[in-house]
Order: structure tokens, then C-alpha cells, then sequence
């Protein structure tokens, strides 16, 4: 109990956060402080950016790829129908600042697995996902993973959600967490690495707001016990709640980890170089490495590339110089023959002749996303280097992918 005599003149005037702050562990000016992304502003997306603007945390990031339909509206406390044909990331934004115009929302209307770098999520406090998708799942949990960042996860299905929460780098993580049936489904859409943006979204579960509303309230509460950083106020890390809204089970699960799980990389720190997307080439970047960690370094990507597409039928190679991920399904046909061709893939780069006409693009040339990471790697000797042009980007409103 508080006792009403710690309770200061400040305390008791009326604004906005008044009666949060009779919360005796509440400290607004974390929350003020406190920078999260939210990735997936669908039903689960709409509550969870709805509560952190109401509780005042005052930069937030949304990160969606869709429009708005009116099939939203029904889940959707934040779009209205005459949003319809508007990006979900942007509208979003927008009503969040109705809501609590103190604070600062941007978003990028952008496929977290393609084009978010990883620099941004090591920009974070906390990462939270409304997400329908095992793949989309883990590229955050990944990404989390290597910048040490923890990330509340929620999945909903008609009455029925489990929110989760992953905390690097010691304790049970996404991947952890998956079985056999999870890998089936994952690897049935990565079988088809070049589907379509459309044929990604298909695949749609029946959910109702009301679910959304329970699991994405669980999810901001945990994300403000993860923000406070309080003893006597753990938030569930490694465990899921459980919600069955049939027949009112609930519990916590706790996820085993799995010594084996390949999800465990914890990068040590980042190296802000001077630079940016747009002047930076990548052999700047590989040159860069060799003076670091000496001749024979390599850099190492965190999004592939495409270097070329070879046509079994014509033996013809085209070099060309796009991330997979952003390779739509035409590109790849033979102009001559109309075959499938062969995607020649680059993870790292070394300066071996098949990469010239690659490293001599610069980062946003070659397609790379805002403010991605670039691991220089000599033996066993790592450096993670970003670029900081790009840090005053993650914040600012982007329509396309920068
Ligand atoms: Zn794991
Ligand atoms: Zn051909």
C-alpha cells in the first residue's frame, strides 16, 4: 500500500497521467523515455499501439506492409472507412498521436523480414509483434536475438490467444518454442522463396477484437513490467500466457531452451561507422573490415543478395544485384526462354570476382534496408559495423524502403 503522505503536491495534479501515476512502481518518465517497435498493425497491432499511446510511451515505431480494408474495420479501433486504400503503418501513426499527442510515432510501410535493417531493432527497448506468420516470427525473433533486445510476442484465433515473451540472451527463445508441425508450415512457404507480396498475406485467420483486445492488453502489460525493470515486477520471460475464451482456461506455459535452437546468435556490440546508405559502397565496407581485422576479411550480410540469375536452358548469366527477399516472381523468368532461372545467392563478401559488379553499389543501390548491421569477419574475429547516416532515419516516416 502507498502511503498517502508520500503522495507529493505533483502527484495529485490532474494531467493526463494522474492516475497512473497513484501506481506506486509507475515511472512515466520511462515510458516517456522508452522506444518500441510494433511490428503489425493488424487486430492484434491496432490494441497493442491504442494502450502504449495511452500509457504515454513515447516513441513508437510501426512497421506494416498492408492497406486498409474494410474487412479491418470490424478489428480495428484505429482505422475508420474512409482509411480504406491507406497504409495500415501511417494511419496508425496517426491516430495514435490523436490519442496521446505527447508522444512520437513513426512508421515505415515495410516487410519486416526484407526491410527493416537490424540496426533499428537494436535501437529499441522492446519489440512487440501482431503478427499472422511463423517466418515473420522468426526474423524478429532472430533479429532480437542478436541485438539483445527482448520482444513480446501474441497470436490470436477467434477466441482463443497466447501472448509470450522472449528475453536474450540467455532464456528459451521463438525458435524454441517451435515443433515439428511449425518447421512443416514454415518451410511449405519457404519452399516458394519467391512467392508474391499477395500469395505471403493469403492465408488469413478468422480473429475477432475481442480476443485482440485481451491478448494485446497482456502483451502492453508485460511490455511495461520489461520497461520498468523492476525486482518485485517480473515479466513472464520464457513463459506464455495462455488464454482459451471457450471454456476460460488460462495459464502460463514455460518453454524449455533448447541448447541446439540455431536462433541463439547475441552479436556484442555495434560499431557506428561514419557513413550512409546512400554514399557507403560495399567495398567501403569490405575495405573497411581489412583494415580492421587485416587482409583476407569478408563481410558478412544479414540479408542476402542475388547476384545473378543463370538460365539452365539458354546457359545464359545475368548479374543483376537485389536482396532475395524483394525478387518478385516475373524477374526471375528467362526473358528468352520463359524458364525459371537460377538465383546465384551471396551471403558474405570477399572481394572474389563474381562480386564486382556488386561491390561497387552502394548499400542502397544493392537494396539493403535502412540502417542494417555489416559483420566484418577475419577467423574467428567479428566487428559489427553500422552506418550512422542512417540512425536519424529509423525515426522519421517512410513510405517506401529506404
Ligand atoms: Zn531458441
Ligand atoms: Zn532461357
Amino acid at each position: 500500500m502507498l502511503d498517502p503522505l508520500e503522495i507529493t503536491v505533483a502527484d495529485l495534479e490532474e494531467d493526463r497521467y494522474s492516475r497512473l501515476r497513484l501506481i506506486p512502481w509507475w515511472d512515466q518518465s520511462k515510458l516517456k523515455n522508452a522506444k518500441v517497435m510494433v511490428v503489425g498493425a493488424g487486430a492484434l497491432g491496432n490494441e497493442v499501439i491504442k494502450n502504449l499511446a495511452l500509457v504515454g510511451v513515447g516513441n513508437i515505431l510501426i512497421i506494416d506492409m498492408d492497406i486498409i480494408e474494410n474487412s479491418n474495420l470490424s478489428r480495428s479501433v484505429l482505422f475508420r472507412a474512409e482509411d480504406c486504400g491507406r497504409l495500415k503503418a501511417e494511419v496508425a501513426a496517426e491516430r495514435a498521436m490523436e490519442i496521446n499527442p505527447d508522444i512520437n510515432v513513426t512508421w515505415m510501410n515495410a516487410d519486416i523480414v526484407n526491410d527493416v535493417g537490424l540496426g533499428v531493432f537494436a535501437c529499441m527497448d522492446v519489440v512487440i509483434g501482431g503478427l499472422d506468420n511463423r517466418e515473420a516470427r522468426l526474423a524478429i525473433n532472430q533479429s532480437c536475438w542478436k541485438v539483445n533486445v527482448p520482444w513480446v510476442d501474441g497470436a490470436i484465433e477467434v477466441l482463443h490467444g497466447v501472448a509470450r515473451v522472449f528475453v536474450p540472451p540467455d532464456g528459451a527463445c521463438y525458435e524454441c518454442t517451435m515443433g515439428e508441425v511449425d518447421y512443416r508450415i514454415l518451410n511449405a512457404r519457404r519452399s516458394c522463396t519467391l512467392l508474391s507480396k499477395e500469395e505471403m498475406i493469403s492465408g488469413k485467420v478468422p480473429t475477432t477484437p475481442t480476443i485482440a483486445s485481451i491478448i494485446a492488453g497482456v502483451q502492453v502489460q508485460e511490455v511495461l513490467k520489461l520497461l520498468h525493470q523492476r525486482d518485485n515486477l517480473p515479466p513472464i520471460s520464457g513463459r506464455g500466457f495462455v488464454f482459451n475464451g471457450l471454456n476460460f482456461d488460462c495459464y502460463l506455459i514455460e518453454y524449455q531452451r533448447k541448447d541446439e535452437c540455431p536462433s541463439h546468435t547475441t552479436y556484442q556490440e555495434l560499431t557506428a561507422i561514419d557513413g550512409d546508405s546512400c554514399s557507403t559502397t560495399l567495398r567501403d565496407l569490405l575495405n573497411r573490415a581489412v583494415k580492421d581485422l587485416g587482409p583476407g576479411s569478408q563481410i558478412d550480410l544479414e540479408h542476402q543478395l542475388i547476384a545473378a540469375l543463370e538460365c539452365p536452358e539458354c546457359e545464359t548469366k545475368e548479374n543483376i544485384c537485389k536482396p532475395l527477399g524483394r525478387m518478385s516472381r516475373t524477374e526471375i523468368l528467362c526473358p528468352a526462354c520463359g524458364q525459371e532461372r537460377m538465383p546465384e545467392l551471396v551471403y558474405s563478401l570477399d572481394g572474389s570476382p563474381g562480386e564486382e559488379h556488386i561491390l561497387d553499389m552502394t548499400v542502397r543501390d544493392a537494396g539493403l534496408p535502412l540502417y542494417d548491421v555489416f559483420t566484418a569477419r577475419n577467423g574467428w574475429s567479428m566487428t559489427h559495423y553500422v552506418l550512422k547516416g542512417g540512425l536519424p532515419l529509423v525515426f522519421q516516416n517512410s513510405e517506401t524502403c529506404r
